[in-house]
């Protein structure tokens, strides 16, 4: 459908990830050539980011530059991010937390959060980070599903949404609150770290030793609590180069929130281990503050969203025009399907695709993924890293065998990658049926083409069945989104009794556009063109936004719970719910 993009060669010929270097491939020499490890085979995923560059005399490289609000600028050297992560996890101890205790979070986008969770990951204990915009409940929850011990937050948060309830959770023991000053029964966190040894020394955590507790999104239900441990950082190092292009000195930006997997992952452990410069900026999305951001701190590697590239799309190639993107040398996508006019419209706007990957809080790092070596086709996620062997799996009749190329099935992949989660917290048996033999089951479906590209169809619950076929909601939705007035679209199925299940669209109009039954017929006559009467929707609903959760995703349960007055289950991630 769409042709397939070759990247300059130019650019090509830079590539990290090569098919000598996919063929040579192992994790043991991997590990040997980007980690150094701490003696007697112990690895901190705190002293992989940052304590070993400062003793390899790179302690002045700039590891942060934050981007206040209103305008702030404070860059952090690796020699300054080693004394403050030395100097939080002192604090820690200094309050009789040890190994193994768990720190929580709850902050926005700025440098306490990289003190905290490195501080956290070099004392040996384990980091959870929230999302700050959650509401009281959803964040009571979580501490008291993952038996948080200490907290790091704001005095206005804590203040809106913690204090009422903070007694009641009995294993937490310290409360740090960012500044100078802090409420009764908390600690203020600057004096406190003024104060503390900067000489703690990263301890030496076994590879198996927890590190990381992240939620999931809760698109699908109740967010799980998927639990990573330090040799993950091996991950996050070997996809850090080979999907993102990361070496010494880029100046890179992810604009995901900490308090999100890709936040953690990539937007500090994964740039940090590789001595990247990390732009983060506090503020929420703002276009031209965005295209600014590039242009000024001349980015040069960028993992972005879908749901902010639709934005961007939805702005126009006019607005980008002004711009100069010429830092740029590899753009990159991950969280939700990346349509595949997203990744023309990007090769348009910015001169480079986006490279689609994709990956999961479970599996810890990326695991499919467009790399810079590979010709790109819009819409495919891409092909395995190397390390990661993806399958897909066809189980209905009751045994496991791997599908033909273009037959949908189970993403899946073989168990035993580095951060590939250990646990769900307390859910043993959710755990254990997320594999079968030696698989995992992604939860997701997808196909493989001829050339072991792979294509995500949709998540297993939202996969339509229409008179004997089998649609994936993405592949409406990519093509709803090619009509000029529709911004985002959301695709559900509806119960029926000739068909099994009718489809229905949801979309959100571009500028410009005004809801008429004119326009939802031209909408549905663009739709039936492209995919066919059998899988196009029979209605399309206009909406000024979509339903989603706080990291983006589209929440096509939450559409179909409430099309069916059927009860909305877990919403403690939705966007709207602001409270
Ligand atoms: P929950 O598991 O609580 O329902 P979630 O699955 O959205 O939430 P995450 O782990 O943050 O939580 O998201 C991973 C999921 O996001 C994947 O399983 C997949 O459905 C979707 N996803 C991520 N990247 C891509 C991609 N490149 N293409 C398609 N889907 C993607
Ligand atoms: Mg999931």
């Amino acid at each position: 459908m769409w042709e397939t993009i070759i990247k300059p060669e130019t650019l090509r010929a830079t590539a990290e990830l090569t098919s000598g270097v996919r063929a040579a491939f192992s994790w043991e020499k991997i590990e040997k050539e980007l980690l150094d490890g701490l003696p007697g085979g112990a690895i901190n995923i705190a002293y992989e980011a940052v304590d070993r560059h400062v003793a390899h005399g790179f302690g002045s490289v700039t590891a942060l530059r934050w981007l206040g609000k209103s305008g702030e600028r404070l860059d952090l050297s690796y020699a300054d991010l080693s004394v403050a992560s030395a100097r939080f996890a002192s604090v820690l101890a200094s309050h009789g937390l040890g190994r193994g205790d768990r720190v929580f979070s709850l902050l926005g986008r700025q440098p306490e959060v990289f003190h905290a969770a490195l501080g956290t990951l070099k004392a040996g204990m384990t980091f959870t980070p929230l999302f700050s915009a959650f509401g009281p409940e959803p964040i009571r929850t979580r501490m008291e599903i993952g038996q948080a011990n200490a907290l790091v937050t704001t005095e206005a948060i804590y203040r809106r949404k913690i204090e009422p309830w903070i007694r009641d959770i009995p294993s937490m023991r310290l409360v740090l609150i960012v500044g100078e000053t802090a409420p009764e029964g908390c600690v203020a966190l600057d004096p406190a770290m003024q104060e503390a040894s900067p000489g703690f020394e990263a301890v030496p955590t076994r590879p198996e030793d927890e590190a990381l507790i992240h939620f999931t999104s809760g698109t699908t239900g109740r967010p799980k609590g998927a639990v990573h441990v330090h040799h993950a950082v091996l991950n996050h190092a070997a996809t850090g180069r080979y999907a993102l292009e990361l070496r010494p000195g880029a100046i890179y930006w992810c604009t995901a929130d900490p308090g999100w997997v890709t936040g953690t992952s990539y937007g500090i452990i994964a740039p940090l281990v590789h001595r990247a410069t990390l732009i983060i900026d506090e503020a929420e999305f703002d276009l031209e503050r965005w295209y600014a951001t590039i242009e000024r701190e001349k980015v040069e590697v960028w993992y972005t969203a879908p749901t902010a590239i639709r934005m961007m799309m939805r702005a126009g190639k006019e607005a980008a025009a002004r711009y100069d993107f010429s830092s740029l040398r590899f753009l990159a996508s991950v969280g939700e399907p990346l349509n595949p006019e997203a990744v023309v419209w990007g090769s348009e706007t910015f001169g480079l695709p986006f490279h689609d990957n994709w990956w999961q809080t479970e599996t810890g790092g990326i695991m499919i993924a467009n790399t810079l070596d590979m010709d790109i086709k819009p819409g495919s996620m891409g092909r395995p890293l190397p390390g990661i062997e993806a399958e897909i799996l066809n189980r209905e009749d009751g045994g496991i065998r791997p599908c033909k190329p273009g037959e949908i099935g189970d993403l899946a992949l073989k168990a035993g990658w580095p951060s590939m989660m250990r646990a769900y917290l307390h859910e043993e048996a959710r755990y254990k049926k997320c594999f079968v033999d030696d698989w995992y089951i992604s939860g997701d479906l997808a196909l493989k083409d001829e050339d072991g590209y792979f294509w995500f169809v949709g998540r297993a619950d939202d996969l339509i069945k229409s008179s004997g076929h089998l649609i994936g909601p993405f592949e409406v939705e990519s093509a709803l989104i090619e009509h000029e007035a529709v911004a985002e679209a959301g695709v559900i199925g509806l119960p029926d009794e000739t068909a099994g299940e009718v489809v229905k669209a949801y979309v959100s109009l571009n500028p410009g556009y005004e809801p008429s039954d004119e326009l939802e017929k031209s909408i549905r006559g663009h739709a039936r063109k492209k995919l066919g009467p059998a899988v196009a929707p029979r209605t399309v609903e206009f909406r000024k936004t979509l339903p989603k959760t706080r990291s983006g995703k589209i929440m096509r349960r939450l559409l179909k719970a409430r099309e069916l007055g059927l009860p909305e289950g877990d919403i403690s991630t939705l966007e709207t719910d602001e409270s």
